[in-house]
């Protein structure tokens, strides 16, 4: 409730208002403008739920206010899932209570819960180990090490923990597993992301306890404890859910050339509201892009893909390949791992474009980047048309020594995101942008 004095307070200030209509706010088209107001006037959007859809008509919204050329949206639907009551505690050898949350595409335990032994692994190798049948009746927990790295090198190999995980435990009889959360924070707050079931599996309850959590259970574990862990989750899968792309481009001058494909994904887990997983890199490639043709025309269209479902399975990029499969991309760029500044370009282009790419690694100099190797993919949104097609790509790989602190978690929120860094993102993209969409030959990848 409001105290007294600032309700006076409050009634001064409308009373000596100005009595003329203040201007409407200029729709922003710069980073920070854009995944503030994404955050702030949609939140969460969970793919598949009314919130994205929500997500969808805002986007449409504002790609229209700031000049894009056929704003649309291209519909799919995916298996629809929503998370439902989440609780977990340690029962014995001492009751303690755990944070926990579901995995996406999670199964459910009774309404009432499940209580069990719970199983050690160490690793998810040493849960492939163990005998089938082993596990009948229990719930599963597998331990992982990943460590803050710039480049966000651990992800791979040690979110199988999650992706695999729950599969090859249900195989082995488990009633329910959990996982320690993939993520680089010592907060008590759980990681959700998605697990993929093989067709042959059941889904069982499958949910991510907080690092403190984790190491909790290690050490119980450690002293050689018997531990039993009382389990509710209740997700449900939902059926058939609307999805959709939005899609929509800054018109190069030339018509014929084929565009360059710059993606980000809309979608967001359901626990915050999505800030640096994806407002983020949404807000980064269309700044980018309106930055980049604000001295002229480019030469070449720049599209711009906000697509949908990439959390739950990247749907929306293989929605994408397969809608433009035959429709020629020039070169494609994604920005889905964080708001810190960018740090490497890494080129996938032919030798006979090393001089294209000096240019670009010359250029970006001033901005702190350099060229580094590996063959870049693009990530789950311009990925699958990219492998389709065949298409050059280029990465600017973001510093992500902090992002997994709050990847997937309720503390993806606006405050996690530095906007001088933002802006190095926007500056370095439509440094990049300006020079490939000028470029009129075909660009080729590295065989
Ligand atoms: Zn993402």
């Amino acid at each position: 409730m409001r105290k007294i004095a600032s309700l006076i307070a409050l009634a001064t200030t409308l009373v000596s208002a100005p009595t003329f209509a203040a201007p409407a706010p200029a729709v922003g088209g710069d980073a920070l403008s854009i995944v503030t107001d994404l955050t702030t006037e949609v939140g969460q959007r969970l793919a598949g739920s009314p919130r994205e859809a929500v997500a969808r008509d805002w986007a449409v919204a504002r790609l229209t206010a700031l000049g894009f050329a056929k704003v649309h949206i291209e519909p799919f639907t995916i298996p629809g899932w929503e998370r439902g009551a989440e609780t977990a505690s340690i029962t014995a050898p001492v009751p303690q209570k755990l944070a926990v949350t579901a995995l996406g595409y999670s199964g459910a335990t009774a309404a009432e819960g499940v209580t069990a032994d719970l199983v050690y692994f160490p690793t998810i190798e040493a849960l492939k180990a163990a005998p089938d049948g082993s596990l009948a009746g229990k719930i599963a927990f597998i331990d992982h090490a990943m460590k803050a790295a710039q480049d966000g090198g651990g992800y791979g190999p040690f979110g199988a923990a999650r992706r695999q995980g729950p599969t090859i435990a249900a195989r082995k009889g488990a009633v329910a597993v959990l996982i320690r959360s993939i993520g680089t924070d010592h907060s008590r707050i759980p990681h959700t992301g998605v697990t993929s079931w093989a067709k042959d599996v059941k889904p069982i309850a499958a949910g991510a306890v907080s690092s403190p959590d984790a190491d909790l259970i290690a050490r119980l574990a450690g002293r050689g404890a018997a531990l039993r862990v009382a389990l509710t989750m209740t997700p449900r899968f939902t059926g058939e859910a609307p999805s959709g792309n939005v899609v929509a481009d800054l018109p190069g001058r030339d018509p014929k050339l084929p565009p360059i494909l710059v993606g980000c994904h809309l979608d967001s887990w359901d626990l915050a509201t999505g800030a640096i997983d994806d407002g983020a890199g949404c807000a980064i490639i269309t700044a980018a892009a309106l930055q980049a043709a604000k001295d002229g025309q480019l030469a070449r269209t720049i599209r711009v893909l906000w697509a949908g479902t990439e959390e739950t399975g990247g749907f929306g990029g293989q929605a994408y390949a397969a809608a433009h499969a035959n429709e020629p991309h020039a070169l494609v760029l994604e920005s889905d791992t964080g708001a810190d500044r960018v740090f490497r370009v890494t080129f996938q282009m032919a030798a006979a474009d090393k001089p294209l790419a000096e240019r670009i690694t010359a250029d970006l100099a001033r901005f702190g980047v350099y060229a580094g190797d590996g063959k870049p993919e693009g990530g789950e949104d311009v990925g699958f048309i990219a492998a389709k097609q065949k298409t050059a790509v280029i990465d600017l790989n973001q510093d992500m020594t902090r992002y997994f602190d709050w990847h997937h978690t309720p503390d993806d929120t606006l405050d996690k995101i530095d906007p001088a860094q933002l802006q190095q993102n926007v500056d370095v993209w439509a440094a990049v942008l300006r020079i490939v969409a000028n470029v009129s030959r075909p660009i080729a990848p590295a065989s």
